[in-house]
C-alpha cells in the first residue's frame, strides 16, 4: 500500500534504512528486509497471541522502506516521513535502522499527539550528551528527546549499562529506569496515563535469545518478559519502533524471528487498543 492511502487508526509498517549513527558496527540498515522475511516465513502464522489476525487485516498496512542516510540535516527527512503517516491519523510501526532514528520520529509523534509516555526497552539508556563527539549518535536519542520535552514520561526497561555520566543524565531528566538487576516485571507499564510510544532496541533481550545485535550485553530480558509487559498494556499505542537488529551478526535468522514475533504482538496490541 502507498502512504497516501493510509486512513485514521491504520497501523503503518515502515522501514527506515539508516545506520550512519551506529558507534561500533553498521548493519542495522539491512534489518527491515530480514524482519519482513521472518514475518512472512511459512514456519509461523500472522496471528498475534491475543487473537489479532494481521494477514489481510484492513488496518494493518505495509508501506515499504525508505533509505535515509542520517546526519543532522537528514533527521528532518525522517521527521517529515513519519509526519506523512501521523498527519493521516495512522500509527507508525517502524523497523530500524539504528536507534538514532527515534529522536526525529518522536518529533513527528510529538507534533501529532503532544508529549506521550515512552516505554523504552534497551540494555542501554541512550542518554549520552554526545557519544564520541556525535550528538546524533544512536547512544544519544533519549537525551535529545528529553531536552526537547518530547516525553510525558520516559520509562526504560532492561537497562544494565549505567555508568557515572548516564546515571547523572537519568537524574537530570527524571528518567524512570527499571534496571535488570532489580527487575519487577509486574510493576512496569501499569500506571501510565494517556498514549504510549514503544521504542524497542533488540539488545534489551539477552544475547542468548537475540545474538543479531551490534552490542552484546549479557544478563538481559527474555522475549516472554517483553511480551508479558506489552500484552498487559491498557493504553492506546500511537507508534512503535523495533531498532538495532543487525542481520550480519545473526545466527540462523533466530533474531529476525524474535523481531518478527515482537512486531506481531506490538501490531496486534496497537490495533486492539485503538478499536
Ligand atoms: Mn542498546
Ligand atoms: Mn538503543
Amino acid at each position: 500500500m502507498s502512504l497516501g492511502e493510509l486512513k485514521k487508526d491504520d497501523v503503518a509498517l515502515v522501514g527506515v534504512l539508516s545506520d550512519a549513527n551506529s558507534s561500533y558496527m553498521p548493519g542495522a540498515a539491512e534489518a527491515p528486509a530480514a524482519i519482513r522475511r521472518a514475518l512472512h516465513c511459512g514456519s509461523s502464522n500472522l496471528c498475534s497471541e491475543l487473537g489479532v489476525e494481521l494477514g489481510n487485516h484492513p488496518r494493518f498496512n505495509d508501506v515499504g522502506d525508505r533509505r535515509i542516510e542520517v546526519d543532522t540535516a537528514d533527521f528532518m527527512a525522517i521527521e517529515s516521513y513519519i509526519h506523512e503517516i501521523t498527519e493521516r491519523g495512522a500509527m507508525p510501526l517502524i523497523l530500524g535502522g539504528d536507534h538514532a532514528i527515534t529522536y526525529p520520529v518522536m518529533r513527528a509523534i510529538g507534533d501529532a499527539h503532544g508529549p506521550v509516555n515512552i516505554l523504552h526497552f534497551d540494555a542501554h539508556p541512550d542518554l549520552y550528551d554526545d557519544y564520541e563527539g556525535n550528538p546524533c549518535s544512536h547512544a544519544s536519542p533519549f537525551a535529545r528527546i528529553m531536552e526537547n520535552g518530547l516525553a510525558k514520561r520516559l520509562v526504560q526497561v532492561g537497562i544494565r549499562t549505567l555508568n557515572t555520566h548516564l546515571s547523572q543524565q537519568v537524574e537530570r531528566f527524571g528518567v524512570e529506569v527499571h534496571e535488570m538487576r532489580s527487575l519487577d516485571l509486574a510493576s512496569i507499564g501499569s500506571d501510565m496515563d494517556g498514549p504510549v510510544y514503544i521504542s524497542f532496541d533488540m539488545d534489551a533481550l539477552d544475547p542468548a535469545f537475540a545474538p543479531g545485535v551490534s552490542h552484546h550485553e549479557p544478563g538481559g530480558l527474555s522475549p516472554r518478559d517483553v511480551l508479558d509487559i506489552i500484552q498487559r498494556l491498557p493504553n492506546r499505542i500511537v507508534g512503535a519502533d523495533i531498532v538495532e537488529y543487525n542481520p550480519a551478526r545473526d545466527i540462523n535468522d533466530m533474531t529476525a524471528m524474535v523481531a518478527a514475533k515482537l512486531l506481531k504482538e506490538i501490531a496486534g496490541k496497537m490495533l486492539q487498543n485503538s478499536s
